[in-house]
């Protein structure tokens, strides 16, 4: 089996916010898996993602590397960023409103993040990108922060579903809403493999 990394973590929310969700697996249970354990994870998650080019991510982690305390205050800021979007998703997943203080921690990220946001036109229509210095450490969260504004206020939101094996989160755009796994190589295997387990445990009892 491949090894667990944040380079190798399987991007199947529909949505960066959740893929970073995502980072965690297992996310209710005693022992969760970590995939960011420390800002350089998160740098290397951010390039595998898609939100920062190989030679940004090799930058940012460099600069990280010089600039210990920082990095180590970016990654913890990542850190409660994640849990506050999993717990307003999951409030979400139940019809529930968010708790107040992670919904004033996201829009406060919000307004930093907007108020770096720029818009430059390219082809056929315009793509966002980030006004910040190219060594600053918390540029990482922008595209996260926004991607989460863009679900929370889209349609699409009302697709949110939840991998009854390991909690992640995903966008279930199957016709039926009938999406039960995050993949079906995964969890659907672990799942199938432990119906398997049981009804021949039944039949040997
Ligand atoms: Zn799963």
């Amino acid at each position: 089996m491949a090894e667990k990394t944040a380079t190798t973590l399987s991007l199947i929310g529909g949505a960066l916010c959740l893929d970073f969700v995502n980072t965690v697996e297992d996310y209710r249970s005693e022992s969760p898996y970590e995939y960011l354990t420390n800002f350089a994870d998160l740098a290397s998650w951010g390039h595998h993602a898609g939100v920062l080019t190989s030679q940004l991510a090799q930058e940012l982690t460099e600069t990280a590397a010089g600039r210990r305390e920082e990095a180590a205050r970016i990654y913890q800021c990542a850190f409660e960023l994640r849990s506050a979007l999993y717990r307003v998703f999951a409030a979400q997943l139940i019809s529930r409103k968010p708790r107040a203080d992670d919904l004033a921690m996201l829009n406060e990220r919000l307004g930093e993040a907007l108020s770096r946001g720029r818009l430059k036109p390219t082809e056929d229509h315009y793509v966002w990108y980030w006004k910040s210095e190219a060594d600053d450490l918390v540029q990482i969260l922008y595209p996260i922060v926004r991607s989460a504004a863009d679900l929370l206020t889209s349609d699409r939101l009302a697709r949110l579903s939840e991998c009854v094996e390991c909690g992640w989160l995903f966008i279930d755009m199957s016709k039926n809403r009938s999406r039960r796994w995050c993949s079906m190589g995964v969890c659907g295997n672990r799942a199938k493999a432990r119906r398997h387990y049981q009804r021949k445990h039944d039949v040997e009892s």
